[in-house]
């Protein structure tokens, strides 16, 4: 989708992939083979480029921060990486700048672990979360322990995985996320905080702009902008928020674009792809305002049938408006393959229709979810 942006303005895209194969290489100008886990396949990267930039936040900050010793122009730089990187610095960060997050602890994984996993259940309650501080995404490396005696075994699975981030597990009465572009001279653009629906820990429709109170999403927004200038974030940045009893919560960040929002592709006025090579570029940013009162955007998964999605494409597209995103994955039962994305004048309508589109394309209904009326799997 980056691809897609650079084309338009003209720019040319090299990638640094795994495989040939890797969807990313069909949109790119140049693609270089090799891993983010070598220096040497990143300094081949960088021979190429203008500007390195993201899409994911695996990245060994060390090998970064040579790049940029290097000469290497890195957007974003290592220290705004870390704050993505790694949950405990995250937290800490967000905690002396007064922001609000949900309580929590990090702890060593080693042998006073238990005590302090005990410790932290007596004083903010049963069931807690457990996540890596480092390496997780869509749900993998969060776990919910009912009680203390289900701890032993989470330890022990993840002996090797580093420091534990042990947090309160909210009281979720809404999950938003705020999509913030930033220049690396600070000036910055925010598109309206959003509604997302997280089933499994993982992102299964955004709702523009939601169903919750505008003052609500309004000091969302501005939160994300908050937080954004704090890391220091060049590109854009996701910040996803919990809203608890009354209280926005800061619960994760990313920088780079997120897919809370593949919403403004067709949504707003400037995509945060387009606007992700401005802010890297240093180039004026693009405006951020919805260009329709509802946006609805589903992600599609794989389904059990794993039917090829070409031959359910027809059903998909024939739902009124669906832009329908695939990205060129193979199908397998639970992975994300693509999403669709309806905009117009009511919720229910561009709802219905995204989700229509979706579960025509063979993704799931994820169980606790509610569907719009009149859509059936
Ligand atoms: P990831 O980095 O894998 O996306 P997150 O920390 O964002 O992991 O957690 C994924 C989802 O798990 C959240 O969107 C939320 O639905 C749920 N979750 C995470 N932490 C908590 C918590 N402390 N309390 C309640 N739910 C949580």
């Amino acid at each position: 989708m980056a691809g897609e942006a650079a084309s338009a303005l003209g720019l040319s895209m090299v990638v640094l992939a795994e495989h040939p194969d890797d969807a990313a290489c069909a949109v790119a100008s140049e693609v270089v083979i090799g891993t983010p886990r070598k220096l040497d396949d990143l300094r081949a990267l960088a021979e190429r480029c203008q500007v390195i930039t993201f899409d994911h936040e695996q990245v060994n900050l060390d090998y970064v921060a040579q790049l940029s010793r290097e000469g290497a122009i890195v957007r974003p730089g290592a220290d705004a990486l870390h704050m993505a990187v790694d949950k405990g610095h995250m937290r800490s960060v967000l905690v002396e700048a007064g922001l609000p997050v949900p309580a929590h602890v990090v702890i060593e994984n080693g042998p006073a672990s238990f005590d302090a996993l005990r410790a932290f259940g007596a004083e903010h309650g049963w069931p807690m979360v457990v996540k890596t501080t480092q390496g997780g995404y869509d749900g993998k490396g969060v776990w919910q322990l009912g009680e203390a005696s289900e701890a032993a075994d989470l330890l022990e699975a993840l002996a090797q995985a580093g420091p534990l981030l042990l947090e309160e597990l909210v009281p979720l009465d809404a999950e938003l996320a705020v999509m913030v572009a930033r220049r690396p001279n600070g000036e910055r653009v925010t598109w309206p905080a959003v509604e997302t629906a997280q089933v499994g820990g993982v992102c299964r429709e955004v709702l523009v702009p939601g169903r919750l109170d505008p003052s609500v999403t309004e000091a969302a927004t501005a939160l994300g902008g908050q937080v954004a200038d704090l890391a220091g974030a060049v590109g854009v940045m996701a910040v996803e928020l919990f809203w608890s009893k009354g209280q926005l919560l800061v619960n994760e960040v990313a920088t780079r674009p997120h897919n809370s929002g593949h919403w403004t592709i067709e949504g707003a006025v400037t995509s945060q792809f387009e606007n992700h090579l401005r802010a890297v570029l240093d180039l004026p940013l693009g405006l951020t305002v919805p260009q329709y009162p509802h946006v609805a955007s589903v992600n599609v998964f794989g389904g059990p049938a794993g039917h090829p999605l070409e031959s359910l494409l027809p059903r998909a597209l024939a739902f009124d408006g669906a832009h329908v995103h695939l990205y060129g994955k193979e199908t397998r039962p639970g992975r994300k393959l693509g999403h669709v994305t309806v905009c117009g004048a009511e919720a229910e309508t561009v709802r219905a229709r995204a989700w229509g589109a979706a579960l025509a394309l063979g993704s799931p209904h994820p169980p606790g979810l509610d569907l719009p009326d009149g859509v059936t799997t």
